[in-house]
């Protein structure tokens, strides 16, 4: 989920902390763009892979990339969507699409990377949960649900893991500017402007908690 936002910021700051990059994204144009001005700006390489993580084959494609990529020191479990409405109002299957993004797929590639990381002793995991997941009544309630799964999942994995070397933090941001607000159907310009992060403060907090060792970031 690199392409925008919060996965996109990740990319910037980790570009810029040396790492190289495999960057992963439906939108192939804005990926291409983004990718190019990161390898300009920061000379590290940057691959892309253009990829609907909610399709099965394109998912498969990623996972393989993790499994066999014996580079990859670290995973940013980021692409998520998110929704406004109550249950009511809210269409089953858009929020069956949402429990695939949001659980299955983040599932499916940590699994992906974990075997790899814990035969090394060595490896990182970074899943972005949302302080949802602690206070359900703020949005949707499948899409905190679903953010409780990667808080819990995320500790599970701490604490089967973490004696093995494998680094996972959770991270809840609260309301970050971003184009999630619009697509979850409810303009951020509706949110008390005080409540609002600027993105990039949002991952350099996040990051900051993840050099300090902390399991959960809020
Ligand atoms: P965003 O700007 O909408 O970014 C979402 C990213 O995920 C985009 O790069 C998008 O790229 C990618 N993505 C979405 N669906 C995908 C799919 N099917 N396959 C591959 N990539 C996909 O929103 P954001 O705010 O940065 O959200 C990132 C994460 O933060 C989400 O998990 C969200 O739940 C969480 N979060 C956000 C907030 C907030 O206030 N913004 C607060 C708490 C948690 P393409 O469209 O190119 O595929």
């Amino acid at each position: 989920g690199a392409s925008s936002g919060i996965g996109a910021t990740y990319a910037d700051r980790l570009a810029k902390a040396g790492y190289d990059l495999i960057l992963v994204a439906r939108n192939e144009d804005r990926l291409a763009v983004f990718a190019k001005g990161l390898i300009a700006e920061t000379g590290r390489l940057v691959e892309t892979i253009v990829a609907d993580l909610s399709n099965a084959d394109d998912l498969a494609r990623v996972e393989t990339t993790l499994k066999t990529n014996l580079a990859i020191t670290l995973l940013v479990n980021n692409a998520g969507l998110g929704a406004s409405a109550p249950l009511l109002q809210s269409d089953v299957t858009k929020m069956g699409d949402m429990i695939t993004l949001n659980v299955s797929v983040l599932t499916r590639l940590t699994y992906a990377a974990l075997p790899a990381f814990a035969s090394r002793g060595a490896g990182t995991v970074i899943n972005i949960s949302s302080v949802a997941a602690l206070s359900p009544g703020l949005l949707n309630g499948v899409y905190a649900g679903t953010k409780a799964f990667v808080l819990a999942f995320s500790q599970s994995i701490n604490h089967e893991l973490g004696a093995k070397g494998i680094r996972v933090q959770v991270v809840l941001p609260g309301a970050t500017a971003t184009d999630f607000w619009n697509k979850a159907g409810m303009p951020i310009e509706h949110l008390p402007k005080g409540i609002v992060m600027p993105v990039g403060d949002m991952v350099d907090a996040a990051l900051a908690g993840l050099e300090q060792g902390e399991l959960v970031t809020i």
